[in-house]
């Protein structure tokens, strides 16, 4: 068991499709179920979906390494009935594995871990808690296929991703770490607008860019290219303190935002129309209203979907969390976690969702192309997990070999071993990145 588990910590690998959670510290824990989230809700973007497609055998049998090195007795696997390949697929690789498959429907989020925590075990996780507090461990798909890569000592050095929205070939590949996002752009063929703009990991819950050097990195999900003058851009586009100046002078405390809220619904304490009152009352109610954010997920349903003024109170709860951790507060529901009566008919279907944010046209199929990209350099991002940057172990003019050690975690904290995911020379090593030649 500590064997899989060091072997997962030396391969370097995070969850893949969130914020990027050491994967050894979750297989070295004690849980009843291991979930396999691959319900991939961000609107147009389908890389979990092909990628279950071409390496079920390989999740399955990394789910199966987590199920026995965490002693669970049971895995799930959260895919929506509309992927029905994907769950063909994924069914003939369990066979006779312990493993079920949790049918999700076509919403958003589906694919937040509280929420998939409770459609496939029944179990709520506690206000702010962890799955683990319910006897669960999520992991992205595309992370069991590393944890089966890690078994044979192959170290995460490249990243599966799509390309989609307004680009000429829609689709999916492995590329690279590191490989620089304009880069990946034009392997979807480029794209299909004299001026546009891009959106790192969704439109949901990613970032519009605003440098397309950036390097892919072991939790990029794909890069979503809208035309310039697209509403969304414009509107994620702002300054922040556009964001709360428009609030505070706008909101008319609806509550629709907190009303279409997921995790309101799901039953925690997270109600953004009060978090807006933050804005408007900073001289005395902000420290008790920042406190209706502290479970907030930042799906950006409420910005981007349910207000009625395209205002923006999921930043409003970004602000307050963020003040909150200043403080030093952390808030704790003392009611007990309960189902909303309304939530089954409040939420919200993917199309919906598309045609408010106006992309419906773009939706399109991302089918994998097999690219073998050699790079020209890669810039190997030092901080590409939860927890510490790790610390480099090569030097300037260095020669590495790809899947070589590059950078190791910090002596007692948490983070990510990284590898070199092409062969050439170190040209650039600071407290940052690392820049490997392909020469
Ligand atoms: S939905 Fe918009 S206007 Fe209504 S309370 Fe929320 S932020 Fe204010
Ligand atoms: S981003 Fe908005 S809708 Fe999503 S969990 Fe936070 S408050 Fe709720």
């Amino acid at each position: 068991m500590a064997d899989i588990v060091n072997q997962i910590r030396e391969a370097g690998v995070v969850g893949a499709g969130g914020a990027g959670f050491p994967t050894h510290v979750k297989s070295g824990s004690k849980v009843e179920f291991v979930l396999a989230n691959g319900a991939e809700c961000e609107p147009l973007l389908h890389k979990d979906y092909e990628l279950m497609l071409l390496k079920a055998k390989e999740m399955v049998e990394g789910m199966m390494m987590m199920i026995e090195s965490t002693g669970a007795k049971k895995g799930y696997f959260g895919i929506k009935s509309k992927n029905a390949l994907a769950i063909e697929a994924v069914k003939a690789a369990i066979g006779s594995h312990p493993i079920e498959i949790t049918e999700l429907g076509d919403f958003y989020p589906s694919g937040d871990e509280y929420e998939l925590v409770y459609l496939a075990t029944g179990r709520l996780i506690p206000a702010g808690g962890i799955p683990l507090d319910v006897g669960c461990v999520v992991n992205n798909v595309e992370t069991l296929m590393n944890v089966r890569r890690a078994a044979d000592e192959k170290p995460v050095t490249e990243k599966f991703l799509c390309v989609a929205g307004a680009v000429k070939n829609p689709s999916a590949f492995f590329v690279p770490i590191g490989t620089p996002a304009k880069e990946v752009i034009e392997l979807a063929g480029g794209s299909t607008e004299p001026e546009y703009s891009v959106f790192n990991g969704g439109l949901m819950m990613g970032k519009l860019m605003t440098n397309l050097d950036e390097p892919v990195t072991k939790t990029t999900a794909g890069f979503i290219v809208l035309p310039k003058k697209h509403q969304l851009v414009f509107r994620m586009g702002q300054p922040e303190e556009n964001w709360h100046r428009i609030g505070k002078s706008a909101c008319d405390q609806c509550t629709y935002c907190t009303e279409f809220c997921p995790r309101y619904l799901l039953g925690y304490n997270v109600q953004p129309h009060k978090v807006m009152r933050s804005l408007q009352f900073t001289a005395t109610g902000a420290g008790y209203w920042n406190q209706m954010a502290e479970l907030c997920s930042g799906c950006g349903l409420c910005t981007l979907y349910a207000c009625p003024e395209d205002l923006f109170p999921r930043e409003a709860c970004d602000q307050s969390k963020r003040q909150m951790r200043l403080e030093g507060v952390k808030y704790v529901q003392t009611h007990p976690v309960k189902i909303h009566p309304m939530k089954e008919g409040r939420k919200v279907p993917l199309k919906m969702l598309m045609k408010k944010l106006n992309v419906s046209h773009l939706a399109a199929d991302t089918p994998f192309v097999d690219v073998d990209y050699r790079p020209k350099e890669v810039v190997i991002k030092l901080k590409q997990a939860v927890g510490e940057p790790s610390e480099p172990k090569v030097a300037l003019r260095d020669r590495v070999a790809k899947g070589d050690v590059i950078a190791t975690i910090p002596e007692g904290k948490l983070g990510s071993t990284i590898h070199a995911s092409i062969s050439g020379t170190v040209v650039d090593v600071n407290k940052e990145f690392i820049r490997i030649l392909n020469n």
